[in-house]
């Protein structure tokens, strides 16, 4: 029995195993606007840059979306364009990425410690050795404590900032404490009150992804750029000379849909992957995706999926899971080939009792609360389930390790 594996082209190849590495980002949700095809301007996607960019010099330019790709896009497109518009549906928290070149002392010390680093970043929750998660609750310590905690993680800058007490991601209250310190900052920030309000969150901060930028707030000081709110004014399409919403025609020479991903299952579900007795992944996974530990689906044997949904995935860094999962699945082809065995599937018991534990964890985060691309919300029709494993590395790395070293208990071999 072997995977085929068979090419738009038509060339077939066949193997005894099959390792999906497509990606957790890298299907992009595409633009589905009424109108698209009549429009006459460029219009490009950010998640699929052309490789020799764009010149927007001169150019009105429009942008639907204001995720982390957008708050990334949006100081450098306005820096160039004659005018920029930008079209916001959900504010978003955004934290200073103080992005700077390194000095060559730093690289050294950095090259030197490699191997102590990665162990950091292995040992720690999210995979990221730099970031020191607070222990504390945010509400035993004083507000003059707390504020002077959260402004220290916002001038060393990036996502840490959430990692400030303990209980952010759980309660309400310490939650509240480090979305106001954000809102805060962007009204100080922002000289137009109303732009400011605008761009201020209202909902639970690292809910949805934290976005991590240079100037993103500031930008909207510049004469050259506006923000609307589809949510007053929604868009109804595009039309010859740009954007339709319903009270308005904005004309643009370029617009830009930075409008996100079919995260974690998008890559998987579009190749049509067949199982045992002709299962389709797509059928299996029509009430939301369901997997062993993220790496391997029941009715699929001897396939396994990289930073699968039901792994910690898109809550850690990458490249640190990665590794995790690679190494893993190494080690689970050698046990293979030395006993002589030829197919390892998951067990369902084992599958529903993972995903059940994946769930129950994410329930008890706010994270579980709000609509996310972690919950496929982003994608019209996509089955509402908390995707990846929302309980840190260190806990699931151990249950992976337990797995293997037990003959791969949850598996069926043969
Ligand atoms: C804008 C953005 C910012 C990000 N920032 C971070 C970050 O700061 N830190 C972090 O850890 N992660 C980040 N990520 C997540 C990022 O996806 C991973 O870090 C990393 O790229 C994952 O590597 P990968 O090899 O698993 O997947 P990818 O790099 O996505 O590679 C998947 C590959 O599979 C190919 N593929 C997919 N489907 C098929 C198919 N049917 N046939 C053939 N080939 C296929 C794709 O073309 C691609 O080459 C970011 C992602 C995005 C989109």
């Amino acid at each position: 029995k072997q995977w085929l594996l068979r090419s738009s082209s038509g060339e077939e190849f066949y193997g005894r195993y099959c390792v999906m590495a497509t990606g957790t980002l890298s299907s992009v949700n595409q633009p589905k606007f009424a109108g698209l095809d009549k429009y006459q301007g460029d219009w490009y996607v950010t998640g699929r840059w052309p490789h020799d960019g764009v010149d927007f010099s001169g150019k009105n330019v429009g942008i639907i979306g204001t995720g982390s790709s957008a708050v990334q896009a949006i100081p450098v497109i306005a820096k160039e364009a004659k005018h920029l518009t930008v079209f916001q549906r959900t504010a978003n928290y955004s934290i200073p990425a103080k992005n700077r070149p390194l000095g060559s002392n730093e690289v050294d010390d950095i090259k030197k410690r490699y191997a102590e680093i990665r162990k950091e970043a292995r040992e720690s929750r999210a995979g990221i050795a730099s970031m020191k998660p607070g222990s504390n609750s945010a509400m035993s310590v004083s507000e003059i404590e707390r504020h002077n905690e959260y402004q220290r993680r916002w001038d060393e800058g990036g996502t840490g900032f959430t990692a400030a007490y303990s209980d952010i991601g759980t309660d309400d209250t310490a939650n509240f404490t480090a979305a106001e310190f954000v809102r805060d900052k962007i009204r100080e920030t922002v000289n137009n009150s109303v732009t400011a309000e605008l761009l201020a969150p209202t909902n639970t901060i690292g809910c949805k992804r934290l976005c991590a930028d240079t100037d993103y707030y500031e930008t909207y000081n510049r004469v050259n750029v506006t923000l609307l709110d589809v949510n007053v004014d929604p868009i109804k399409g595009l039309v010859k000379e740009g954007v339709q919403t319903e009270n308005n025609v904005y004309e643009f020479d370029i617009v830009i849909f930075a409008i996100g991903f079919d995260a974690m299952t998008g890559a998987l579900l579009s190749m049509n992957i067949k199982g045992k007795e002709g299962l389709q992944l797509r059928d299996i996974w029509s009430d939301g995706p369901q997997s062993y530990l993220g790496l391997s689906m029941a009715g699929f044997p001897n396939l396994f999926t990289i930073t699968g949904p039901g792994s910690p995935s898109v809550l850690s860094n990458m490249m640190t899971s990665i590794e995790q999962h690679v190494e893993w699945i190494r080690d689970c082809l050698s046990y293979m080939e030395a006993g002589g065995f030829r197919e390892i599937e998951p067990k369902p018991s084992a599958e529903e009792r993972w995903m059940s534990h994946v769930e129950e964890i994410a329930a008890n985060t706010l994270r579980y609360t709000c609509n996310s691309w972690y919950v496929g919300a982003n994608i019209p029709g996509k089955k509402r389930i908390f995707m990846p494993y929302a309980g840190g590395i260190p806990p699931y790395r151990e249950k992976c390790d337990q797995v293997a070293a037990s003959g791969y208990d949850g598996f069926n071999i043969s």
